[in-house]
């Protein structure tokens, strides 16, 4: 055994996943001075020799972490594999076209099952006329492991950061909120169940809006091709992986500045509604902190509010406000509560 006595020992727990990325990440200087963005956006971009911009970002799913296989189905997997790197892309303006994807997995799994994953990765790829250029197969003693690279490209001049935003600009998201956490927990009920009594089977019809929003995210791709139809640059944007709070909060450490958003604007399903009544949680906690949502969250300026009001499926939550960091909710009452940052964070017991 390797024994490192007398080195620190920090658990990663203690710092959590975004701190850790900072501390492992910040001695690295660049060299490439066509690197526009590095670290610290949805996806690094680097400058082309005809004037674009090329986007690049990775992200993993793992078994046991991101998905359990005793109610996802292989092919959804797939699906939401890809669809969720595309998100990144789409989060900075951007349209994917190109992926590489990486698996690690283990013996049990069958040669038919990984095709199915494949089937699903190949549905999403023609949707969005994206290229499966290569990737990496390797064993490991178990589960499954999927991580996957996608390249995107923007115009120059159509680029959305993270850093954009400012003092009075209207904040927005698309679709709607919670969703995704509210079909985990209907699919974790049914899996509880399921493992009491063998013989019951599921019956997800009444809640299967947001089971499919868990298995088999939508994308938005729609989204981006109307800002280049409208002709808006949104001021900054983020996709919104780790809950509508998590991400405000990435966009005001960005653009250094704070954000007001009202309660009963927050778009939410009615099934998301049922979900809460029935775990008898506040629903708006569903919409604040719920993942893996992949909606877009973005600022625009007030010009464009009339133009971006127009498109079913874009709802303005509130505006950007001065002070650095300060996140504020009007609830339904008109009072006005502190946000504190929280959201999903892997190490985190959350
Ligand atoms: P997202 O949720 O949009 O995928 P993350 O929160 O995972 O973004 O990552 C934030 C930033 O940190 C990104 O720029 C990402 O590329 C970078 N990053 C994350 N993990 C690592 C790592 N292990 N090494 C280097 N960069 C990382
Ligand atoms: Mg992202």
């Amino acid at each position: 055994m390797f024994t490192n006595s007398g080195v620190p020992f920090t658990s990663i727990e203690s710092v959590g996943e975004f701190r850790l990325i900072e501390l492992i990440t910040r001695d690295f200087k660049s060299f490439s001075p066509h690197l526009v963005q590095g670290i610290g956006d949805d996806a690094a971009v680097i400058a082309q020799p005809d004037g674009s911009l090329l986007l690049i970002s990775t992200d993993a799913m793992v078994e046991g972490i991101h998905f359990d296989c005793s109610y996802t189905p292989l092919k959804h997997l797939g699906y939401k594999a890809a669809i969720t790197n595309f998100s990144d892309i789409f989060a900075m303006n951007g349209k994917p076209f190109a992926i590489t994807v990486s698996i690690s997995v283990s013996n049990q799994f069958s040669v038919e099952a990984l095709q199915e994953l494949y089937s699903g990765i190949q549905i999403a790829c023609k949707e969005h006329e994206v290229d499966l250029i290569g990737g990496n197969t390797t064993a490991i003693k178990s589960g499954l492991h999927i991580g996957i690279t996608v390249l995107g490209k923007v115009a120059a001049d159509r680029i959305s950061y993270r850093k954009g935003a400012k003092p009075y600009e209207i904040l927005c998201v698309t679709g709607d909120l919670g969703a995704a956490y509210a079909g985990l927990q209907i699919l974790e009920r049914e899996k509880a169940v399921y493992l009491t009594n063998p013989s019951i089977q599921p019956d997800l019809s009444e809640f299967a809006y947001v089971v499919e929003r868990q298995l088999r995210p939508p994308s938005r791709k729609e989204v981006i091709n109307f800002f280049e139809k409208a002709n808006i640059v949104p001021t900054a944007m983020i996709d919104i992986s780790d809950g509508l709070v998590s991400e405000i909060y990435h966009i005001c450490k960005a653009s250094n500045v704070g954000a007001t958003f009202y309660q009963n604007k927050l778009p939410i399903d009615y099934q998301t509604i049922k979900v809460a009544e029935l775990f008898e949680l506040p629903v708006t906690t569903y919409a604040l902190y719920g993942g893996e949502d992949y909606e877009l969250l973005f600022s625009i300026k007030q010009t464009d509010y009339e133009k971006v009001s127009a498109f079913r499926g874009i709802t303005p939550i509130g505006y950007i406000e001065e002070t650095p960091l300060l996140v504020r909710m009007v609830q339904a009452d008109n009072s006005v509560v502190d946000i504190k940052p929280m959201g999903y964070e892997h190490f985190r017991s959350n």
